[in-house]
């Protein structure tokens, strides 16, 4: 009898157990959600150069081309029609790109048709009370007593023109919302957080939200950083970087000024080899995380704001930490004296002797 209660015992903890798994998983976003977030947050960001990866990335991850559209589209509502339709117009090179390279992207289905005979704006209402929880006759806010016509915007055109287009999801668009808000910055946080708890009301989880909003974060970070300095070309490959690292050349050999200055960003994983400069070297850290070394000296970590002197004909190495790009201004003095003179490439026990 004992063994009995005991095996159903065991058998109630196990089914426990796979239940605890499926909520834990169930609190990440599906690679779906996090295809539309990161679309979202470049497009109200204009950062088309980080959004084509995001694109394809959703393409790859099962969206079809007209999902990513309608991200497209139902951000102009929160960031403007000329980022959306740049952001179209990069889609649609993305695509281009993609089918001379022989991929076939899945169309998908457009819009139904409405079929209802209220008028836009009691329609837009109700479906902003439904998504909201906050009845559609309570007071209104001081803005819409103020400019009466953008309330009644709001509602036509928001939620019931895009709303009603069923290519996404209401839950969809208020994730896509979030993540344009949240590219948009701090003056905007009180509609981030509105936003946010109709996303909970929708059925997203705090852990679910608290993703979108870290990568968010991280992406802003990556932006700021190359807003400043342009990231530049990639450099051919070349035994002394092993991977891919990029250079924008700001002072050259010739400006005959004695000294060359650049900008350079390590991939994730990145360094170049043990290498020394005849006239030296100042490295000034702009953006993500770094190591250095000199010969003989431990590893060093370097983070934006940092400036490493490197004396000339000192042995040394740079490059980005496993997780993070990493990007620093070169400055390169006394050219006179010569050019980098390259060593051995680094190794991986070097590289994570910290
Ligand atoms: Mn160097």
């Amino acid at each position: 009898m004992r063994s009995i209660y005991a095996t159903i015992l065991l058998s109630v903890m196990m089914a426990v157990s796979l239940m605890a798994q499926a909520v834990s998983s169930g609190n990440k976003l599906t690679l779906r959600q996090q295809s539309i977030a990161q679309i979202a947050f470049y497009t109200g960001k204009g950062d088309l150069e980080n959004l084509k990866p995001a694109l394809a990335s959703g393409l790859d991850n099962g969206m079809a081309v007209n999902e990513i559209r309608e991200v497209l589209i139902h951000a102009y509502a929160y960031c403007g029609f000329p980022r959306s339709l740049r952001a179209l117009q990069t889609f649609i090179a993305v695509l281009d790109k993609r089918k001379a390279q022989g991929i076939e992207d899945v169309t998908g289905k457009d819009a139904s048709p409405v079929n209802d005979s209220r008028s836009r704006y009691e329609r837009g209402r109700d479906i902003l009370a439904e998504i909201s929880g906050v009845p559609a006759d309570a007071p209104k806010p001081a803005y819409a007593e103020f400019a009466p016509v953008i309330e009644q915007f709001l509602k036509e055109h928001l939620f019931a023109d895009l709303f009603e287009r069923d290519v996404l999801t209401y839950a969809e668009r208020e994730l896509a919302t979030v993540s344009v808000i949240a590219a948009l910055g701090e003056s905007v946080e009180p509609m981030l957080h509105s936003h946010i708890s109709i996303c909970r009301k929708l059925g997203m989880t705090k852990e679910q939200l608290d993703q979108v909003l870290f990568m968010a974060k991280n992406n802003a970070a990556a932006c700021q950083a190359k807003d400043v300095f342009p990231k530049g070309d990639k450099l051919p490959e070349s035994p002394n970087f092993n991977g891919e690292a990029w250079l924008k050349a700001f002072v050259t050999k010739a400006d005959s000024m004695d000294c060359t200055a650049g900008n350079v960003t390590f991939a994730a994983g990145v360094r170049n080899s043990w290498h020394s400069h005849p006239g030296g070297q100042i490295l000034l850290c702009t953006s993500g995380e770094g190591r250095y070394q000199e010969r003989g000296k431990p590893v060093q970590a370097l983070h934006p704001g940092d400036v490493v002197k490197i004396a000339p004909n000192v042995v040394h190495w740079h490059g980005a930490t496993p997780d993070s790009e990493f990007t620093h201004i070169a400055i390169g003095p006394q050219q006179a004296k010569g050019g980098a003179v390259w060593l051995k490439p680094v190794t991986d026990e070097e590289y994570n002797d910290k």
